[in-house]
């Protein structure tokens, strides 16, 4: 199947399930997540990276040796793994990071933690809590650490009911468009 047959597919599907507590569908959230991307001006990659930023928690896709690490709190990972196979790493890592990123912020911003809906400080204290200073220098450092950071708040920010955005196929030609093909 197309892979991106197979991500319209799972929005579809899977998408419309509850987004763990928050009043948003997990579809709805990611497409919102996008929408701001795009209104911020946001390179393609990144973009794409904001719609399919939370596709690690989408059941279809966790089976075989995936299930034993598609834990929640690994869901950054799990999603990126499963994006690479189709997309480069300007897409796949800010949304590896992105889980990291909200442990950054709440490190290097003390009023990031004020702003957090319930779920999400849930989440943040099964993920490790607020990094540690070195861990906040190291993360910095990284090659994705920005697009992470832009993204995690696209990702706060997509939680409003009823938000007017775009459907996953208004996408559909920037993911072409960032489609790794054969020998790249
Ligand atoms: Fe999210």
């Amino acid at each position: 199947m197309n892979p991106i047959d197979e991500l319209a597919r799972l929005f579809a599907e899977e998408g419309t399930r509850d987004y763990f507590g928050e009043p948003v569908s997990q579809a709805a959230h990611m497409l919102q997540a996008a929408a701001l991307a795009v209104r911020d001006g946001a390179p393609e990659p990144l973009v794409a990276a904001a719609l399919l930023h939370d596709i690690g928690h989408f059941h279809g896709l966790v089976r075989g040796a995936d299930l034993m690490r598609g834990t929640d709190n690994r869901h950054g990972d799990t999603g990126a793994d499963w994006l690479a196979r189709w997309f480069d790493d300007a897409v796949c890592e800010p949304v590896r990071l992105h889980v990291d990123a909200k442990r950054y912020l709440c490190a290097v911003e003390p009023e990031y933690y004020d702003r957090l809906s319930d779920a999400s400080r849930y989440t943040l204290s099964v993920q490790g809590g607020p990094m540690t200073e070195a861990e906040a220098a190291a993360f910095a450092d990284g090659p994705y650490a920005d697009d992470a950071v832009r993204l995690r708040r696209w990702d706060e920010a997509a939680k409003e009911p009823g938000a007017g955005v775009p459907p996953f196929e208004w996408y559909r030609p920037l993911l072409e468009r960032r489609l790794l093909r054969d020998g790249e």
